[in-house]
């Protein structure tokens, strides 16, 4: 039974903080469908959007439910839906596309230019009930629960940028031991990279990294990352890097340890613009790739088939909380000493 109110956490006032309001529940199209909404993730994105910074006042509407994370399952379909059922448990792709650009047209559709994100541009997922249109959603099977589904954004993210680049027999550095560079390394490692080194100046998560999957952790604060290829016997360097960070020093870095020819994925976003020794770059003939969101419906695809054939990154989720809770779960985020924050809207 779908009452015609809910609860949700929403941006209400141009100031710090998010608040729990009761929203009319959204009405659908004829192309959407209604998910009740069981598990949401918190993601950076959503820290941004609770500190209000220069990013968040230029970017959020205000009022707006935020929240872009999610699982759950299908309670109304619009009028035109007729290959989804009621009761289909589902996650789905948070950026919403357009069908006009020469990108979409082609197929590229997380490359369209007009892509309007949930929870950022449009009302999000922080709610017990999520309007979304019925192509976004991403069925899931039996052997993903919703606590999975709830990560499989950041995971998409994580799964985008580590397949990049083939990375079969490769040695890989990732900077940043955030949750979604902890993940890449779990997807490095599950489709046989040689080693994979992560490096933060944050101890608690690395000691993450290396509880949730077979990485090695590196804290550059105090251990030389030199001394750790030597150790692991690469004659060059690295071949393959994901950047995570958005660190204008691990960038320096990274490119210090790649070998020639060597590959970077970039996922981390710098704070502003950033000094890049480009004739570094361009001597050591390296390619860089910048990486938006999840390939739409390829990284799903991929990543959940990896998930059922072993995949394993439950380990990145070390608190799960009611949604009511919601402010011990951005505290906890806030004080950079979390993996994924999961909260229980059910
Ligand atoms: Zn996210």
């Amino acid at each position: 039974m779908i009452k015609n109110k809910m609860h949700a956490l929403a941006k209400t006032r141009p100031e710090v903080g998010l608040e729990m309001i009761e929203a009319d529940i959204p009405q659908i199209g004829p192309d959407d469908v209604l998910i009740r909404v069981n598990k949401t993730g918190i993601c950076g994105t959503d820290i941004h959007i609770w500190n209000w910074d220069e990013w968040a006042q230029r970017t959020i509407p205000v009022p707006l439910i935020t929240g872009h994370e999610f699982a759950g399952e299908i309670v109304a379909l619009g009028k035109n839906v007729d290959d989804l059922k009621i009761g289909q448990r589902c996650s789905g792709e948070g950026h919403l596309i357009g069908k006009q650009s020469r990108q979409s047209r082609s197929g590229k559709f997380h490359l369209d230019p007009q892509t309007r994100g949930i929870g950022v541009n449009e009302q999000g997922a922080f709610a017990e009930y999520l309007r979304l249109p019925a192509f976004n959603v991403v069925p899931l099977p039996d052997a993903i629960d919703d606590e999975i589904g709830a990560i499989l954004d950041p995971l998409g993210n994580a799964v985008h940028t580590a397949l990049s680049f083939d990375l079969v027999g490769e040695d890989v550095l990732i900077t940043g031991a955030g949750p979604i560079g902890i993940m890449a390394a779990a997807v490095a490692r599950h489709v046989g990279a040689r080693h994979v080194v992560i490096t933060d100046i944050n101890q608690d998560r690395l000691d993450l990294a290396a509880k949730v999957t077979d990485v090695i952790p590196v804290n550059v604060a105090t251990e030389n990352l030199k001394d750790v290829q030597n150790r692991l016997k690469m004659v060059q360097g690295f071949d393959v890097g994901l950047e995570m960070s958005g660190s204008q020093i691990a960038l320096d870095q990274m490119v210090e340890s790649l070998v020639m020819g060597g590959r970077i994925a970039l996922l981390g976003i710098p704070p502003g613009k950033s000094p890049v020794d480009w004739s570094r770059i361009v001597f050591k003939a390296i390619t860089i790739k910048g990486v938006y969101g999840r390939e739409i419906f390829e990284t799903w695809y991929k990543m959940i088939a990896m998930l059922e054939n072993g995949l394993d990154v439950r380990g990145v989720i070390t608190h799960r909380m009611k949604a009511s809770d919601y402010i011990a779960g951005f505290e906890t985020m806030r004080s950079g000493k979390s993996g994924k924050i999961v909260l229980d809207w059910s």
